[in-house]
């Protein structure tokens, strides 16, 4: 999608600070962190969102629980607590329409899903 954001970043036209690239799956720091650890994971190939899936976006969405696991080994904070969550339309809270799981800890989170 030319005009998207996320595929921007995927293509390198605007630059953001990624932390892990394969050839399916790249993960940057979000650029207003609610938590000391704030990581955006994605699909390379464009999808609105979980109701977007393909057979072909979701066979990359479905590493994504195991590579979350791994950056937040590498970002320190595996073994206190994390969180991987995705915000899926209008009321789901989500802003950027190219699918993104938020990897986020450092901090306690609470156990409130929603407010
Ligand atoms: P959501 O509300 O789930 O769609 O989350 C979108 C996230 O993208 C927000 O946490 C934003 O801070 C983040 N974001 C927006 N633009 C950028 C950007 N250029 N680089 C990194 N993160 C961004
Ligand atoms: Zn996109």
């Amino acid at each position: 999608m030319s005009d998207c954001l996320f595929c921007k970043i995927v293509r390198k036209e605007i630059p953001a600070a990624i932390v892990y690239e394969d050839d399916t799956l790249l993960a940057f720091k979000d650029i207003n962190p609610q938590a000391p650890v704030h990581l955006l994971l994605i699909p390379k190939a464009h999808c609105e969102n979980l109701n977007d899936l393909t057979p072909a976006t979701a066979e990359a969405a479905a590493r994504i629980p195991g590579v979350a696991a791994q950056l937040a080994r590498d970002h320190g904070v595996a073994e206190a607590g994390w969180r991987l969550t995705t915000n899926c339309g209008i009321e789901g809270g989500q802003g950027v329409y190219h699918l993104h799981f938020h990897v986020i800890g450092g901090k306690p989170l609470g156990s409130r899903v929603c407010r």
